[in-house]
């Protein structure tokens, strides 16, 4: 079969290499000059690693991304440090990644609220049945079982964080996924994400895919022959097409989809984020932690800070600390329109709390990176709203990160639902 693959993220690179194992012609049409999607990386010359554009880490539980770097031979790149994460409480910051560290930790006292915390977060680790929670918000079940005092102070940051407005709307089998499936080991690829996704475009070429960069794909469209791919302005038939961009994005490219898949796509809610990357001639944490966990109420202008070079050394960036502040957004706030300068001035007094020795002559350079598409909103019953990766359309295919739910989104899911479209479209 000829089968066209839009989007060269990991998702649709995974979907390559398995229909090019089986024998058929792909080509990739990607629209950035460069391959890796959402998990792209950029580089200053005098760094030998990218950095992330948004901040990416691999868990030990993510047997699909794993399992595909096995598979390619490339284990030995992949290293899992132990980087620290912290939480915040009366203006001191404690270290929250183990089980421990959470019986320690003072925001919730020692008495009641630590019980019931650890009670929810075991029974959540134990069951299975996600099904179950999906009939309920993650609100009214943690405020029923965790309590309004473990909630308010724990759960509720985190769900504000990540969808602002609709955080009431988010049901509890996004919370148990989020809970199952996390490591406290996090992993990444020796040069970067955007060195794993370079030498796995390379291995795809060298096995002859074809990667067409800088290709945006305007429409496909069936066609009697087969369907037909509209890129450059130029129309091209293929047997099969995979699209693997965002729901709107689908639903823009094939019009012609039938009115409840359109209206389907159309419908799932997501979030989109904007992410500073600084470069700071200083470490900014001096306990050296990595991920810090930024309550909206107490005046933190992004939801987390990421010190990017306490988990992977400064050394690889030739000396420089990498600083990720970042934020999960709905479309219209004003970080969208903001200029890189005035973001940097509305997170400046932030930096300083963490460091009070901060101070702005430490910001070598910044950059700004900002999608529409960055976190997919699970509402009740959530499951009964997944448009199927077959499109009503014969020989159409999508897989996006709106689909890979229960699980949260990330390169994991996205390599698992890439593979699986792979294995449908051969059916
Ligand atoms: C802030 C943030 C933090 C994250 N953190 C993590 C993390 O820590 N760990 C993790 O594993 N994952 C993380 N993720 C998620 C991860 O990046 C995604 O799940 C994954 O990259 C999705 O891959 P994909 O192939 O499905 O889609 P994408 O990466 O979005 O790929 C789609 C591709 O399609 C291309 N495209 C779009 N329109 C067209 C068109 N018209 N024509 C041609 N090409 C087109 C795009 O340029 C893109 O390259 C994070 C994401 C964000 C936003």
């Amino acid at each position: 079969m000829k089968i066209a693959i839009i989007g060269a993220g990991f998702g649709g690179m995974a979907a390559a290499y398995d229909l090019k194992k089986s024998g058929h012609d792909v080509a990739i049409f990607e629209s950035a000059d460069y391959v890796g999607g959402l998990a792209s990386g950029f580089k200053e010359p005098h760094w030998d690693w990218s950095v992330e554009k948004f901040y990416h880490h691999w868990f030990q539980s993510d047997k699909y991304m794993l399992g595909l770097i096995h598979e390619l031979g490339w284990e030995d790149k992949v290293i899992f440090p132990r980087p620290l994460t912290v939480m915040y409480h009366k203006g001191k910051f404690y270290p929250f990644d183990s089980i421990l560290k959470a019986l320690l930790f003072p925001g919730l006292g020692f008495g009641l609220d630590k019980i019931r915390f650890g009670f929810v977060g075991l029974f959540l680790r134990l069951t299975n049945n996600w099904k179950a929670l999906e009939k309920v918000t993650a609100d009214s079940w943690m405020m029923k079982w965790a309590g309004r005092n473990v909630y308010e102070k724990m759960w509720k940051p985190l769900l504000i964080g990540k969808f602002g407005p609709f955080y009431r709307d988010v049901n509890m089998a996004w919370m148990w996924a989020r809970i199952k499936a996390r490591t406290t080991r996090l992993g990444t690829f020796e040069g970067g994400f955007q060195r794993f996704a370079d030498t796995f475009a390379q291995r795809l070429r060298e096995s002859a895919v074809e990667i067409r960069l800088g290709a945006k794909v305007e429409s496909v469209r069936r066609e009697q022959a087969g369907l037909s791919v509209r890129s450059d302005g130029k129309s091209e038939s293929f047997d099969k097409v995979l699209v693997t961009t965002s729901p709107s994005l689908m639903a823009k490219l094939s019009p012609d989809l039938p009115k409840n898949y359109l209206q389907g796509l159309l419908e799932l809610k997501s979030m989109g984020a904007v992410v500073m990357v600084l470069s700071l001639k200083n470490q900014l944490s001096k306990e050296g932690y990595y991920w810090f966990n930024l309550p909206k109420e107490a005046g933190f202008p992004m939801l987390a800070l990421v010190e990017h070079t306490n988990f992977v050394s400064p050394e690889h960036f030739g000396g420089d600390h990498i600083l990720y502040a970042g934020d999960y957004l709905e479309a219209g706030h004003e970080y969208f329109s903001l200029s890189d300068e005035q973001l940097l001035e509305k997170f400046l007094p932030a930096f300083q709390k963490i460091n009070p020795e901060f101070s702005r002559d430490w910001v070598k350079k910044v950059w700004v990176f900002k999608t529409n598409y960055a976190q997919p909103v699970p509402l009740l019953n959530h499951s009964q709203n997944i448009p199927p990766i077959q499109t009503p359309i014969d020989g159409l295919y999508f897989a996006s990160m709106s689909q890979v739910y229960p699980w949260d989104r990330g390169t994991n899911f996205a390599v698992e639902i890439g593979r699986r479209a792979a294995r449908l479209m051969m059916d």
